[in-house]
Formats: C-alpha cells, structure tokens, sequence
C-alpha cells in the first residue's frame, strides 16, 4: 500500500472537512472502522451515562461536528485515524444511511428494489458510496420530527438502517479494506429526501406491541416474548436476560431471537443492549449468539 498512514490521515482529515462544509458533523475514525478516539471512560467499570459533558473527546457519535476547528482538533488527538464517520439524524440533513451489503450472501441492492416496487416507491437520486466490499451505502435525508432508529437487516436481509446515534464511513475514508468512493456522478447531489413509504418501513413499530413470534416458537415462545414485554423499567435486562435463557435452553432460541429484541425494543431498551443480553445468554447456554 503506497499511502502511509499519515497521509492517509491528512487525506481523511480533508474529506472530513469537505463533508463538514455541506453540513455534515464529523468524527475521526479508525483503520477498523471505528471511532479512533477511545472513551475516557473506558476503565470505569459501570457504563458512565456521558454523552461528552465531560469536556473529553472519546464519546463516538457525540464528539460529531461541522466546525472546522473542532475537526481538526479531533484529529489532531486521534493521529492514526485514516477516515472519518458521518453522524446520522443530525441537523440540517438527518441523514438515513441505507447500507447495502454484499458479504451476506443475499443481493440486498435487489431487495431493496423488491421493497420498493412492493411498497410503491422509488429509489431517489442520491449520493452513493461505495464500500471496498462492494457494498453501498445510499444517504438519504429524513424529515426533522422523526427519529429513525439504527438497524440491521430488520427491512430484508442484507439491508442496515443508519439513523439517530449511528454513523456512516465518509467517502475517501481508509480502512483495513481499502477506500470508500462515492459512485461517479453521485458526488455533488444532496441527500435526497427519503420517500414517505419508505421511511414508514423504517420506524419502529408502535407502542402497543404485538410482537410476531414464529409458530415454531408456540405458546412458550409467546409466554416468554409477554414476560418481556411486560418488565418494569428496573427489570427490563434481567427479564431479558431470563427469557433468552429459556428460549435457548428449550431450543427455539434462533426463532426468539428477533421477536425478543423486538419486544425489549419496545420496554425502552436499545437494539444494542437487547442483543447484548441475548448474545450473552446464548454463551452461557453454551449456544453461538
Ligand atoms: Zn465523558
């Protein structure tokens, strides 16, 4: 590879300030994809609820910014990044990444063809990026009252929504892969607003849950989904905890995998908490997560 890190650095740090001059707030990012800057936190053994009050860098998402100065001091701190991540939801864009996977298997760019002439909507002009996995991602931009949550291969298989707290990798990023590019043509154009029926496809589901649950799961699958869904703030991750346990002891833990998170999505819990906990009552009940 004939970019060295520090220019690659340099490199990153450009694009990161071209995107900021659009408006989108920007965070240094690792090699690996992640946000170079590690939490201040990190050795404090309960999770700190610090969204960067603190005055320290080290918050992913929440040290995004579109001032320049800002910028460059986050990358100034974090001298190994060699790309930059874009925050979703953010004013004036509220950016909706729609990342389109390639290594599942699936080909998620006809899936979202299929979604869309079955939901009766077209895929808007927008900026492209390509993924050195040949993946892509399609930024769209959402409306100001509406939070569009993170998620992954809840619309089809292969198709993950980057919405409020989550990030995209910023064309001319580096990675351990290669280069994000933007698809030729594509560059210059504004995130295009995310068509209506679309976007009902990626809010959450409502309050009052009816959370699907396989018929392979049966009635005990329907129990343990109710016991979730009916915990108290103070009980939500242990009843999780407690009915992935069961789920996976009695066999149809796969099946309740989605209609738990689901049902802990609802109850307040995030969809990284909830398959958090689930993952770990699979190890402990000697499953893979
Ligand atoms: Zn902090």
């Amino acid at each position: 590879m004939a970019t060295t890190d520090r220019q690659a650095t340099t490199l990153a740090l450009a694009h990161a300030l071209s995107a900021a001059e659009r408006g989108l707030a920007v965070i240094p990012l690792s090699r690996t994809k992640l946000p170079a800057l590690r939490s201040p936190h990190r050795d404090t053994p309960d999770p700190v609820p610090c969204h960067g009050e603190c005055g320290r860098y080290g918050h992913g998402v929440y040290d995004a910014s579109t001032d320049p100065d800002r910028i460059r001091e986050l990358f100034a701190a974090a001298p190994w990044a060699t790309g930059y991540g874009i925050a979703c939801g953010l004013p004036p864009h509220y950016l909706i990444g729609v990342d389109l996977d390639t290594k599942t298997g699936t080909d998620a760019s006809a899936a979202l063809r299929e979604l869309a002439l079955r939901h009766l909507f077209t895929i808007p002009d927008t900026v492209v990026v390509l993924t050195p996995s040949g993946g892509r991602h399609l930024w769209l931009s959402g409306p100001p009252d509406v939070v569009v949550p993170n998620s992954a291969g809840r619309l089809a298989p292969g198709i993950d929504i980057r919405g409020a707290g989550g990030y995209l990798v910023g064309p001319g990023s580096r990675t351990d892969h290669g280069v994000y590019s933007t698809v030729p043509g594509t560059a210059h154009l504004a995130p295009a607003a995310c068509p209506p029926s679309l976007l009902r496809l990626l809010l959450p589901p409502p309050r009052v849950p009816q959370s699907p649950v396989p018929p392979a799961a049966g009635d005990h699958g329907k129990g343990l989904v109710q016991f979730v869904l009916a915990a108290h703030e103070g009980q939500r991750n242990t009843r999780l905890f407690w009915a992935a346990c069961r789920a996976y002891e009695d066999g149809i833990g796969p099946a309740l995998v989605e209609p738990l998170v689901e049902a802990a999505l609802n109850t307040g819990l995030t969809e990284r908490e909830a398959r958090a906990t689930i993952s770990s009552a699979a190890r402990l009940t000697g499953h893979r997560g």
